[in-house]
């Protein structure tokens, strides 16, 4: 069976068996959510990613992870992503860089949310009224 989803990940081998599984749960529970900046205080914006939950509808966890931009690179703060990232800072050669299955879902609901956009933006001009 052919699987239509593509995945961003840093190495291809990264998303397999329980991490795909569990990006796929993050987005069709639609558990990431955007907390836009707010300029009055200068916070800047991040991403929440909800707990989900397992087929049978039990909790499969019940964090909520936060997931901030450093210079244009997503980092989040569950342990799989701090244990990956201070190894990868200890020694960037030998250990790739730090993912997680947070930051995967992140990077697939945004690329989703790209296509949408440009979706509508071509039916929008599209349907575009013709003056005179
Ligand atoms: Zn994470």
């Amino acid at each position: 069976m052919s699987e239509p989803i593509v995945f961003y990940s840093n190495h291809a081998n990264a998303l397999v068996g329980t991490m795909r599984r569990k990006v796929l749960a993050i987005l069709r529970q639609g558990a990431i959510e955007y907390v836009k900046a707010d300029p009055a205080t200068g916070a800047h914006g991040y991403f929440l990613v909800h707990p989900i939950k397992n087929e049978d509808g039990t909790n499969y966890n019940v964090t909520t992870y936060k997931i901030v931009s450093i210079r244009g690179v997503f980092s989040c703060e569950c342990q799989g992503f701090t244990t990956k990232e201070a190894k990868y800072k200890l020694d960037p050669i030998a250990n790739p860089p730090p993912n997680c299955s947070h930051v995967s879902a992140l990077h697939e609901h945004l690329k989703r949310k790209h296509l949408e956009r440009q979706e509508i933006m071509t039916i929008s001009a599209a349907a575009k009224p013709t003056e005179g």
